[in-house]
């Protein structure tokens, strides 16, 4: 993927190529913002584009650097993530080291660390000293949803780009090149709140079958006789289960809207939720606009605190708790 084909984020494309204009593209990078907003892939166009050897600005996907890079297999472009849910010591020991040796074959070394806010304690701090004085052939980029969770030595040393989330109206034009009907586009477009990784990742049957395991969810904390279900599933929250939370709450929180609207009195052809509408009636005579006010609140709340959070567990928790006192309003 060049820039050109980069979705969103044009700012931060402009810096970056005036930067590869002026032969000044900064060694120590900081990319941060939400999910699925193409970080990752803006940094690897970052390492292609310093290694192109048809174009200095973009790059050209074509030459044998650029495929390598794509493919993996470019000696002198490192990705290096978690393993286990931990960055260990021992893979930024071997990427300093790395640092320090001219390039093999390309002209810049780039090591690219996604997820860097799980580097451990260690790990972090082993990179300090390269982040300071990086060799000038050789450029890291830090790659996060959460630098708050990073050192402070490590923000400092880094300059930021802060990427942002991607457009409703892009992505929901995005899905309609991919042959979603309009509808499926709007609502996809909306439920994935500007995380366009996702939206490219989800089939229309996933989509259906994630909103109605959400409304069961719902359902059943909203109405309290079995709202441990939801405690049996995010009471304690491993990795692959955190990310399921998330969306869930984005689909409970798409759900609250309606509710929300449909006690207003709203159109209802601006429902995030159309093909729910039945349930969601049901739901909105039964809730106090108290009550939704204040569930959506709850939900705006632990949506912005998810990526800042380590004890995703507890997040989930009090939620579930403030949720059930909310019932009574
Ligand atoms: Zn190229």
């Amino acid at each position: 993927m060049a820039f050109k084909d980069v979705v969103g984020n044009e700012r931060i494309k402009r810096i970056l190529k005036l930067a590869l204009e002026r032969t000044r593209v900064p060694n120590s990078l900081l990319f941060c913002g939400p999910e699925g907003v193409g970080k990752k892939a803006m940094a690897l166009t970052l390492a292609k584009t310093l290694n192109c050897l048809n174009l200095t600005t973009d790059s050209c996907d074509e030459c044998p650097s650029c495929e390598a890079i794509d493919k993996g297999v470019h000696p002198d472009v490192m990705v290096i993530a978690a393993e286990k849910q931990e960055i260990k010591i021992e893979q930024t020991r071997f990427l300093k080291q790395m640092a320090y040796l001219r390039p093999m074959t390309g002209k810049k070394r780039v090591f690219i660390v996604v997820d860097a806010a799980e580097m451990s304690d260690p790990a972090a701090n082993s990179l300090l000293k390269v982040l300071e004085e990086p060799p000038p052939y050789s450029h890291l980029v830090l790659v996060t949803a959460s630098p708050f969770l990073l050192f402070p030595t490590i923000l400092s040393r880094c300059q930021t780009l802060a990427f942002s989330a991607i457009g409703r109206e892009e992505i929901e034009k995005i899905l309609l090149e991919r042959n979603f009907g309009p509808e499926q586009a709007r609502i996809l477009a909306l439920l994935v709140d500007g995380n366009l990784d996702w939206a490219l990742d989800l089939e229309w049957e996933e989509v259906q079958s994630l909103k109605e395991e959400s409304w069961a969810l719902f359902e059943a904390l909203a109405s309290g006789d079995r709202s441990a279900l939801f405690l049996e599933r995010f009471g304690t929250l491993a990795k692959a289960v955190q990310e399921e939370f998330g969306r869930t709450l984005e689909v409970f929180s798409s759900f609250v809207r309606d509710i929300l609207l449909l006690r207003l009195g709203g159109d209802p052809q601006f429902l995030l939720n159309p093909d729910f509408e039945p349930r969601l009636r049901e739901a909105s005579a039964a809730w106090t606009v108290r009550r939704v006010l204040g569930v959506l609140e709850e939900l705006d709340f632990v949506l912005a605190e998810l990526p800042k959070n380590l004890n995703k567990g507890l997040l989930a928790t009090t939620f579930f708790s403030n949720f059930g006192e909310l019932r009574h309003v």
